[in-house]
């Protein structure tokens, strides 16, 4: 993909990717020091409109991040969410996109540390289809690689050296001919994929593990918690979740920005259900495609529509 001319914010100026350098020596890069945003933006043609998902929740989480690694963020998460709509619109995409905020220490020196160091800002816009292009439901293993443990680093923050832990799961899990990792925590109960939170369904409910199983509070965990619990009265249980309980699910998803409802047709060669996707994952995950289409009138808040100025009448 050719990004040179997609405008980016960095700096505090709207700018060409290709104008916008990070330096080899900057500590974000060498160390890992930064936190990020992964958010999505869907194209609805028909309307010639593209929907932002729930800008304000990722900056929210974005300013948590910053504030565990001591970074001042230099706006708040309402005038972020604003700058991104007008980015956006720069770029006048019309397709779906991926928008990647991020912050981080940019000093270019050596010493590993977090205070005394300059941080810097910036936001990626970028034209995106599917994160993960399987159809038929995805084929999981549990991963020998452990979820990084909160007591190390914490995990509820989206720490760009955090990453590591996901590369390492996911390339294992490829390299092994599946399609996705699941990782446990330190004491093997089950915490997220590389990139997803897991919800399991059993006897019709709902269960996922709680926050303090070492996972990403993510934004779509939460919104199908709201949908399951407001639309289809799903019981919802949230705590941590045995290894063998993966084997004994009738149903299992993982969630994330990138992927939406992705369902899990196996995990470590056992077929969840019969492999297909279930129908709470179904109910779930179609409810989930319209509402951050702005296709369901009570939802309409999780989405801020980028081109509805254009098109006001004057
Ligand atoms: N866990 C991890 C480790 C992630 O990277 C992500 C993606 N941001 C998620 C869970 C899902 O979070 P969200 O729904 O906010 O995208």
């Amino acid at each position: 993909m050719n990004l040179s001319r997609t405008v980016v914010y960095a700096g505090g100026v709207f700018t060409a990717y290709e104008d916008a350098k990070v330096g080899l020596l900057t500590h974000g890069l060498q160390y890992g020091t930064g936190c990020f945003e992964g958010i999505r933006g869907y194209w609805d043609a028909a309307e010639r409109e593209l929907w932002l998902l729930q800008l304000l929740e990722h900056y929210e989480r974005l300013a948590l991040s910053a504030k565990i690694l001591t970074m001042k963020l230099p706006h708040t998460p309402s005038e972020m969410a604003e700058l991104t709509r007008e980015l956006v619109a720069r770029n006048e995409f019309e397709t779906d996109i991926y928008i990647r905020p991020c912050i981080f220490k940019a000093a270019e020196d050596i010493g590993v540390r977090l205070h005394g160091v300059p941080d810097a800002f910036a936001i990626i816009p970028i034209p995106f289809k599917k994160y993960l292009d399987v159809t038929g439901g995805l084929r999981t293993c549990t991963s020998s690689w452990r979820r990084v443990d909160d007591s190390c680093a914490p995990p509820r923050a989206k720490i760009t050296g955090l990453y590591v832990n996901s590369a390492l799961a996911k390339s294992e899990a490829q390299e092994n001919g599946f399609d996705e990792a699941i990782m446990l925590s330190h004491d093997g109960h089950v915490a997220e994929g590389s990139a997803e939170n897991i919800f399991l369904v059993r006897r019709g409910v709902l269960y996922t593990p709680d926050p303090s199983q070492n996972v990403l509070e993510g934004c779509t965990r939460r919104s199908i918690m709201e949908i399951a619990r407001n639309e289809f009265s799903i019981p919802i249980v949230e705590r941590s979740i045995d290894r063998g309980e993966l084997y004994c699910a009738d149903e299992i998803f993982f969630t994330g920005t990138a992927i939406g409802v992705l369902h899990v047709a196996s995990v470590d060669r056992r077929e969840v259900g019969d492999g297909a996707m279930g129908p709470i994952t179904r109910k779930l995950s179609e409810f989930y495609d319209r509402a951050v289409r702005a296709r369901e009138p009570r939802y309409r808040d999780w989405v801020t529509p980028t081109y509805a100025e254009r098109r006001a009448p004057v």
